[in-house]
């Protein structure tokens, strides 16, 4: 029997446009997660702020845009902070709009990690999922999800297993993973490039230790991503010989997967419990791989010995020694790690399985 397509509402970060950059790894996820479900015959509206683009080839995907204030990230808030939606905001106004277009739809995905939209699930009548975009931040946030998790715990997906371990969940988490367009990357087989490093430039990423692995190794690191706390960035740049950093400002995915393919390893250093790690992924597609800490996504993502290595979280020492034996490590390897786990369609398929399976066991406990 021809299993029947859905009708989907996904709602974008309230944090900028789709395809401003400022909605971090957010973005990547919800552009190739819209290019598979397209693919698998689903009709798709995507409610984003005003300016948003689609994905190429997405033309019958409905956009509705919506105007209003962004909401402040939940990125660097502490573990006591309180809700706050600025006036005019573009978190309420984003799910006035979602729930208007969700009435006739099977269900609607929220992409933001807000409290809004966790609350507003037991109480209204369109069916919302939530794909957790981050860890524990704040307690008010962890509130919400668990609460989601004890009234409709088939609601809620996580990308990776470590991450979920945040929450006090009744079950076992559902883990999507995450997906991306593999034309956008070019396997590079050439392995005595530099060292190199990306992300947000800011503290709960760890740059200093991967600064202070490379000074050790008297090499430098090319630094790619949005300076976000440029005081932390000067600090850094201070821990190390002169010229050890080489900031390569944020470039669009087409010039960081040229520019990061060609580096011998990526590391990866985070401080906190990564959700994931798209730019892991994103150097693995390239071929290029990955010495990381043992810690949140990065350490799901990289098979020790065959694709990178993982050492124990904030030792530099390891770090410098596993950087010694990345010439062990097959490039193909890491290209067909993500080809078969991480690709637009891989995802998509697992977002599609979730979200059916949500709504064939769809128990309101209210
Ligand atoms: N990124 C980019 N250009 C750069 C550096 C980073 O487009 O020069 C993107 C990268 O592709 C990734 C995102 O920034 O999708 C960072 O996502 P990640 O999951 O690594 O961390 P987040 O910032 O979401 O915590």
């Amino acid at each position: 029997m021809p299993v029947r397509s859905l009708e989907l509402v996904l709602v974008n970060t309230p944090i900028g446009a789709l395809g401003s950059g400022r909605g971090g790894g957010v973005e990547l996820t919800l552009a190739s997660l819209i290019q598979g479900l397209v693919r698998r015959n689903h009709r798709v509206t995507l409610v984003s702020a005003k300016g948003s683009t689609l994905p190429s080839g997405c033309s019958g995907v409905s956009l509705v845009e919506v105007e209003g204030v962004d909401q402040p990230s939940w990125q660097h808030a502490d573990a006591d902070s309180a809700v706050l939606i600025p006036r005019n905001g573009l978190l309420p106004a984003l799910w006035e709009a979602a729930l208007r277009c969700g009435k006739n739809a099977d269900a609607v995905i929220n992409f933001g990690y807000d409290w809004l939209p966790l609350w507003l699930t037991p109480w209204v009548q369109p069916r919302l999922f939530h794909l957790i975009s981050m860890g524990d931040v704040a307690k008010v946030m962890r509130e919400a999800i668990e609460s989601v998790a004890s009234s409709h715990p088939q609601r809620l997906a996580f990308h990776t297993r470590r991450q979920a371990a945040d929450f006090q969940l009744p079950g076992t988490a559902r883990v999507v993973g995450n997906g991306f367009d593999l034309s956008n990357y070019c396997l590079q087989m050439s392995c005595d490039g530099p060292l190199g490093w990306a992300g947000r430039i800011a503290p709960e990423k760890g740059l200093e230790d991967a600064a202070r692995a490379a000074a050790a190794l008297g090499e430098s690191l090319l630094v790619w991503g949005l300076r976000e706390d440029p005081a932390y960035a000067d600090a850094v740049e201070a821990m190390v010989p002169t010229g050890t950093i080489q900031w390569m400002g944020f470039q669009s995915t087409h010039e960081l997967q040229r520019q990061l393919g060609s580096c011998r390893a990526l590391i990866n250093t985070p401080k906190w419990n990564e959700a994931y790690g798209n730019v892991v992924v994103e150097a693995l597609a390239c071929g290029v791989p990955v010495v990381a800490y043992d810690r949140g996504g990065p350490g799901e993502l990289i098979t020790s010995g065959e694709t990178g290595w993982l050492v124990s979280p904030d030792d530099v020492q390891a770090l410098v020694t596993a950087l010694g034996h990345v010439d062990q490590i097959d490039r193909l390897k890491c290209r067909e790690w993500v080809e078969k786990n991480a690709t637009c369609d891989v995802f998509s398929a697992r977002v599609e399985a979730w979200i059916r399976d949500g709504l064939e066991g769809d128990v309101s406990i209210t």
